[in-house]
């Protein structure tokens, strides 16, 4: 038997960059936990990456993953298994001849902010160096690009000032556009440990909803969607009207002062107050509070940057630091927490179609003659590449014939999916590199490459601190699955020698490698001399610690703040203070579309959930994918819980079920970012339902090219079907991606139909389709996906209303299934979901009414690491005496967390925990 090994790596999930101790043995991962010694986390690890290991079980591995390069010579073919050898060959020559007859731009390579820095490096290589072309760009242009740009555009650099120990030094935190208890979960908890330790802090929230980390916080002003400029430059107004502006220090070590002034003379706090939707009074405390305390701290993400202002609204924020010369010292300046695991990889490569190595410029000709000197070749070109919303458009006209899309899944992620489909059925050759083989996207691959994932993979990534960190294999990939670069690598040396001809000025670009540090070292070396210089950091260094840049050579440790010496990275020396007048998003709000569409994070999920979504108990706290308003608009509106409704724009039209959620704003409607076609798909209307992203306006910021993912204008109506179809059904976890696949294959044409893993107590699938007209031979199909005709089980049929079939297995529901005009009673499908033992006369359950002296309600699981549900955290909480002061709440707190352990393992779990517990309080005071 072979012993147990254990490696130390880094969460492939977001930008905190958490260091993890991967266990394996006989080469299958088997355990995670976090690394203490790793500075990002010092142990820690949220509900997602504490389960990393889940996602990569034998099972999974075997079921879910790549294991083949598969290809297709005919559109109107099936993907037959391939060779490496074959495979190669195959897009070597489709490549080479489309470069010899269409030009070097007609190839588009779309990657991912989940590579590692050295696979990034590669394909940039591969494309400007081999193939000539700048169309290359990332899906980081849908998460950190607004950041970039504001960075650039105001200090100099594309470099976040700050680190995660600011949080420990803040005298306030300002988190605007963000939600990290749900996203940065791991950092939140350090937050609050600050906060904890100096009970002074102040937290502010600008937010239009009220999330969890709102919840938090000693001020939330929730902000009309789309409004934060104005907000912005309505504090900018209020500390130059009060004189809380920094004088002395703004003529030293900016410039700009006057221009910005005059722009801000109008955005009185009256003004300002109309246009955000919030209190006067609010916004003027939050300028006091941000320039009079000691040390402000500012925390954004995807609220500022998915936006057609996204740069204005990155360098209105940076204005404001600026202006009160928060910034440069500890505690103190704006920190873009970066959304994916190695965005900051990307943007230190160059590995978008702006930007060049190592921070280089690409609209820079010297810049492009030092990469072009370094790698040997006669020149990089000097057009721009398309950015992603615009390489699709680009592919859909035909100007990009072959697109090359590496670990990311643009059939769920972009906007205005119903262009994406197109591009991708226009395209001549779509090929997808990916680990995971039921991707949205990989539906359309004319080649699929099997590529390593988590735990398999070697190399290198930079979190939001700007700290690189190792990444390790633990295990290799199963079957013939290889690492991104060496694909790159293997497919440009065949270009190389199999095509000369097309490329004669290439033959001595290097793009062979025996391992990831080779092409490390060599990355290493562009940087010297960089803002970003990291010569020093050899893979030596990095195993011993992960480290922040620069760290050049002959220094041991990084640097862990930017600016200290007020010498920021314009030419001369000093910060720009940029103009931002208020531009309202892209699409309007109108009598035709009066409801603004959000979108946003789960706490346990990541992205399109190709990893997350594998494993059944990540649904346990959001099980349902639900379209969210505000109860009062759905009042106004005769809605009520579960209603199915339709949304619409110009764009499409999309089918939703819709849930009350009180912390939104009213006119807003909320989806999770998750829900791609995968899990809820559906025709009606002649249209197709693609996922969460259908409707997305496409509108981009002009100089970051972000699309404006965060707000979109739809209208939306109720739609009523005569007959709806439902199916809970046990099934261990390796069985449901088949059952998964048999629903989708069976109810491909219904209206709207969502089908869900479930997890926790039991696993399994929940089906719920919306029906026109009663489907007896669907049904008859569907009862053989879940076995029920292999099975005894109890069937109930009313002519006038419903059918419903039951099936039994040691005592517990195993399977319920109801087609007709009712849906199922909440308390059967809890009572399957928690595996309860049937304690009442089996021809209870056939009725709608719960048996008498059973409450059953609908609970989700608020604690996924321990199983505790909302139901046992309400049960506990309701023993308990009212707490009348925060301190009592702390203690009752800690009374739960020591009854039901809730919350005690990762933590992702505590804000909605006090939130619990402030809402009882809240109660009392209410009644009071
Ligand atoms: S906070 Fe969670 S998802 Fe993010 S890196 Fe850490 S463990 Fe992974």
């Amino acid at each position: 038997m072979s012993a147990s090994t254990e490696t130390k790596s880094t969460c492939c999930y977001c930008g905190v960059g958490c260091g993890v101790i991967i266990t394996a043995e006989q080469g299958q991962i088997t355990g995670v936990r976090g690394d203490p010694d790793h500075p990002a986390n010092f142990g820690r690890l949220c509900s997602k990456g504490s389960q990393l290991h889940m996602t990569s079980t034998p099972l999974i591995q075997a079921q879910r993953r790549l294991h083949q390069p598969m290809l297709r010579q005919r559109r109107d073919q099936a993907l037959t298994i391939s060779d490496w050898d074959s495979s190669i060959a195959y897009v070597a020559e489709r490549i080479s001849n489309t470069v010899a007859e269409h030009g070097p731009d007609s190839i588009g390579f779309y990657v991912s902010g989940q590579l590692l820095t050295e696979d990034y490096y590669l394909f940039n290589k591969l494309a400007r160096g081999l193939i000539g072309t700048n169309q290359i760009d990332s899906n980081s242009r849908l998460c950190m690009s607004s950041a970039v740009a504001g960075y650039k555009q105001s200090l100099g650099s594309d470099a976040p000032p700050c680190s995660y120990e600011d949080l420990d030094h803040a005298d306030l935190v300002l988190i605007i556009g963000a939600n990290p208890a749900y996203a940065h979960p791991v950092l939140y908890r350090r937050l609050e440990a600050a906060r904890a330790r100096k009970p002074e802090m102040k937290l502010v929230v600008v937010d239009p909803r009220r999330t969890d980390s709102a919840q938090d916080a000693d001020l939330h002003l929730a902000i009309k969607p789309g409004s934060d400029v104005a907000l912005l430059n309505g504090l900018l107004h209020i500390c130059l009207w009060e004189g809380w502006t920094q004088a002395a220090w703004l003529d030293a070590h900016t410039s700009g002062l006057e221009a910005l002034r005059d722009s801000v003379r109008d955005c009185t706090p009256e003004q300002t107050a109309t246009l955000c939707g919030v209190s006067a009074d609010d916004i003027y405390l939050l300028a006091r509070w941000f320039a009079q305390s000691a040390a402000s701290l500012s925390l954004y993400c995807q609220g500022l940057n998915q936006s057609s202002a996204g740069t204005a609204k990155n360098s209105a924020l940076i204005n404001l630091h600026l202006m009160t010369a928060q910034i440069g010292r500890p505690g103190a300046g704006p920190f873009s927490l970066t959304g994916q695991p190695n965005a900051m990889g990307g943007r230190e490569t160059g590995s978008m179609a702006n930007l060049l190595c190592a921070h280089r410029d690409l609209s820079n000709a010297d810049d492009r003659a030092e990469v072009a000197n370094f790698w040997g070749i006669p020149e990089i070109p000097a057009q721009a590449g398309s950015t992603a919303v615009d390489m699709f458009e680009a592919t859909r006209k035909s100007k990009i014939r072959i697109l090359w899309i590496v670990c990311t899944n643009p059939a769920h992620s972009l906007p205005a999916q119903a262009q994406v489909r197109a591009a991708l059925e226009t395209a001549e050759l779509v090929i997808v590199q990916e680990a995971f083989r039921d991707t949205a996207t990989a539906a359309y691959a004319d080649v699929l490459l099997p590529a390593a994932s988590w735990g398999e993979k070697e190399g290198t990534v930079t979190n939001s601190e700007r700290r690189i960190s190792r990444v390790r294999a633990a295990i290799a990939p199963p079957g013939n699955a290889r690492a991104d670069w060496w694909i790159a690598s293997q497919i440009g040396l065949a270009i190389q020698t199999r095509f000369p001809q097309h490329f004669p000025h290439k033959q001595t670009l290097r793009l062979a490698y025996d391992n990831t540090e080779q092409i490390w070292n060599e990355h290493r070396e562009l940087t010297r001399g960089r803002d970003l210089d990291i010569t020093g950091l050899s893979y030596r260094l990095l195993e011993q610690s992960p480290q922040q840049w620069p760290c050049p050579e002959g220094q041991h440790t990084g640097q862990a703040r930017l600016y200290t010496d007020f010498r920021f990275a314009h030419a001369d020396g000093k910060a720009r203070l940029i103009c931002t007048p208020y531009q309202p998003a892209q699409d309007k709000v109108n009598a035709r579309t009066p409801f603004v569409l959000s979108t946003g994070r789960l706490r346990d999920h990541w992205h399109g959930m190709s990893r997350t979504g594998v494993t059944p108990a990540a649904f346990a706290h959001q099980p349902e994918p639900m379209l969210e308003m505000h109860p009062q608009d759905m009042e106004a509106r005769f809605l009520k819980h579960g209603d199915t409704v339709c949304i619409r724009n110009t764009r499409g039209q999309q089918i939703w079920r819709i849930r009350a959620n009180p912390a939104l704003r009213s006119g807003m409607l909320w989806l999770p970012m998750h829900w791609g076609e995968e899990f809820v798909w559906g025709n009606a209307n002649g249209y197709t339902g693609l996922g969460v992203n259908n409707l997305v306006s496409p509108a981009l910021d002009p100089k970051s090219f972000q699309p404006e993912l965060k707000f979109s204008t739809v209208s939306l109506q109720k739609q009523s079907f005569p007959y709806s179809l439902q199916l809970i059904c046990r099934a261990d976890p390796h069985q449901i991606p088949a059952m998964q696949r048999a629903c989708r294959q069976l109810l491909r044409d219904q209206p709207y139909v969502e089908c869900i893993p479930f997890g926790g107590t039991a696993s399994g699938i929940a089906l719920y389709a919306c029906l026109q007209q009663a489907e007896p031979v669907l049904f008859a199909a569907l009862t053989e996906v879940a076995g029920l005709q292999q099975h005894a089980h109890l069937r109930y049929q009313d002519a006038q209303r419903s059918t419903r079939l039951i099936r039994l297995e040691n005592r517990q529901l195993h399977t319920v299934m109801q087609t007709g005009s009712q849906t199922l009673p909440d308390w059967l499908v809890q009572w399957l979901k928690e595996a309860k033992e049937i304690t009442v006369p089996v021809s209870l359950l056939l009725q709608d009414k719960a048996p008498a002296g059973i409450a059953v309600q609908r609970s989700v699981q608020v604690c996924q690491c321990l199983g505790v549900s909302a139901a046992q955290i309400t049960q506990y909480l309701e023993q308990q005496e009212t707490p009348a002061t925060p301190e009592a709440e702390q203690a009752v707190l800690l009374g739960l967390q020591q009854h039901l352990q809730c919350g005690t393992r990762c933590g992702s779990c505590v804000p909605e925990l006090k939130q619990s517990i402030r809402a009882l309080r809240q109660k009392v005071l209410h009644v009071a």
